[in-house]
């Protein structure tokens, strides 16, 4: 047998390539990665269709909290290979658009619904509710029983396809907007659109080929042969450290970093001791991705938007982007031609019919004012990613405090969106940034910080290398 490979990487999406990156830059040879697809990107892919219109995996905003990431997607694609962005999302409900964060522009909505939400905001400013044990809780607690009743609550049910009870409270951080009632008030009484909020409020989109065109350049830069696609792993050996491919390829290693999902680590590691743990804690949504491809222009109050909420059940969607916002080469011809990009989630407890699913959502976007003819679409297309969201689920910081360290021990380093299972740490800057990191840690001995302090994480854009590194030494 050779002798073993000392980096070895599992998957080509944001993670393995973050990962094998950082190797590469430090100038080393020493690593190989095997993916199963014959393409890069992973969950951050893109594919055109025979129509010519492009689709990612549901609308992917490109933001970061890091000079890294940064510097490596001008790297990847040019400084002048990105369309930048104002975001600009919106809830659809009641008939209209409501801009987004929604607890600033409740002025918005119907007479009782406005009442409804704002007796909640003083209801909880009167006699604030105790420390949330989980989501549900965390909803009521920080937005009153009148938001949660009327977006909040029937919007993340939709979303996460599961009960908010079912989630814990402690991944929120700055992923969701909270309630100042003193900002709700003041859009009230001055009648003001609210919409300048948050880390994402402009972000920057590749000119050409879907976000996967930057991940497709990534792997392009990589040298060729260290990366070996079509190469499905089918089982591990922990003990002889040995990954074994579904062809029958048998690759040995001195480190594996896997950015598979860790339930599937455990099962090709036949580790079915661990299974019980991983039921319990990691819960998982799959995402349906359904594109319309549109003749026409969009109708003047799509024109400039990005993405919108909709937590009604007049449709299956909770989002849909207006993909042809994003840059005009994602449709055949920008003249003539528009699209929409539609999510719908599934699990055990909200499952979906697949027969019947497009009809639904072309349904959908006739009940909700998308779209006006179902003769204006040209192109339909569809994708199912079974691992879509990792759910912060209540049980998930527990179970991840065993699994990741077990593997550890057996120096398998489970990274990524799915790998480390982290929902607020688990978008495209975070997940390469976890690659690049855990290499550090491996070769410089240097502590990560994505994957152990997501606070510290999303609080700030960090320099590179990373303050916390510099204060440590
Ligand atoms: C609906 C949706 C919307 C999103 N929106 C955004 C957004 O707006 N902004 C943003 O930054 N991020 C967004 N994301 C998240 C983004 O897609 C992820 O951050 C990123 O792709 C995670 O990278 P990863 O490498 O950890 O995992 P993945 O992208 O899942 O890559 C894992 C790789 O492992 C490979 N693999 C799996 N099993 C095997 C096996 N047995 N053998 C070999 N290879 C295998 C897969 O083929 C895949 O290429 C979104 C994700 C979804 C689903």
């Amino acid at each position: 047998m050779r002798s073993p490979i000392p980096f070895l990487i599992l998957g080509a999406g944001p993670t393995g390539l973050g990962a094998a990156w950082r190797l590469h830059e430090l100038g080393r040879s020493d690593w190989r990665l095997l993916e199963a697809s014959e393409h890069p990107g992973g969950l951050s892919a893109s594919f055109t269709d025979p129509q010519g219109f492009t689709w990612d995996i549901g609308g992917h905003v490109q933001f970061s909290h890091y000079e890294y990431f940064d510097r490596a997607m001008d790297v990847f694609l040019g400084a002048d290979g990105w369309l930048h962005h104002q975001r600009e999302s919106w809830v659809w409900m009641r008939g209209r658009f409501i801009p987004y964060p929604f607890q600033n522009n409740i002025r918005r909505l119907p007479p009782a619904d406005l009442e409804k939400c704002l007796l909640g905001l003083v209801e909880i400013t009167r006699a604030p509710r105790p420390r949330p044990e989980n989501f549900g809780q965390w909803i009521d607690a920080t937005f009153g029983p009148g938001i949660a009743e009327v977006f909040l609550r029937p919007y993340n049910s939709k979303v996460w396809a599961y009960a908010p009870e079912k989630l814990n409270a402690a991944w929120v951080g700055e992923r969701v907007a909270v309630t100042d009632l003193g900002r709700v008030l003041h859009n009230l009484v001055q009648a003001k659109d609210d919409l300048a909020w948050g880390p994402n409020n402009t972000f920057r989109f590749p000119k050409r080929g879907g976000t996967g065109a930057i991940w497709r350049a990534c792997a392009g830069l990589l040298p060729a042969g260290r990366l070996l696609f079509g190469s499905r792993v089918a089982a591990i050996d922990l003990a002889r450290r040995e990954v074994r491919t579904a062809d029958g390829r048998a690759f040995a290693y001195e480190k594996l970093v896997s950015t598979l999902p860790l339930d599937e680590l455990i099962r090709l590691c036949g580790r079915d001791e661990l299974t019980p743990l991983a039921r319990a804690g990691l819960l998982h949504s799959s995402s349906n991705i359904l594109g319309l491809g549109l003749r026409g222009r969009p109708r003047d109050e799509l024109a400039t938007k990005c993405w919108m909420y909709f937590p009604e059940d007049d449709c299956p969607f909770y989002r849909v982007t207006v993909f042809s916002n994003y840059s005009p080469n994602n449709v055949p011809d920008i003249r003539t031609h528009w699209s929409l990009m539609t999510e719908v989630s599934e699990s055990p407890d909200k499952p979906v019919d697949q027969a019947t699913l497009m009809e639904q959502v072309i349904a959908g976007a006739l009940n909700t004012r998308l779209i006006e003819r179902r003769e204006d679409i040209v192109s339909t297309w569809a994708f199912r990613a079974g691992h879509g969201y990792p759910t912060p689920a209540l049980q998930r910081d527990r179970a991840l405090a065993e699994l990741l360290p077990f593997f550890e021990r057996h120096e398998v380093y489970s990274r990524g969106r799915f790998g480390a299972w982290k929902y607020e740490v688990s978008n495209q800057d975070h997940s390469f940034m976890q690659g690049v990191e855990v290499v550090e840690r491996l070769v410089h001995g240097r502590p990560e910080i994505t994957l152990a302090d997501p606070a510290h994480a999303n609080a700030k854009r960090h320099p590179w290398p990373f303050a916390r590194w510099s204060s440590a030494s």
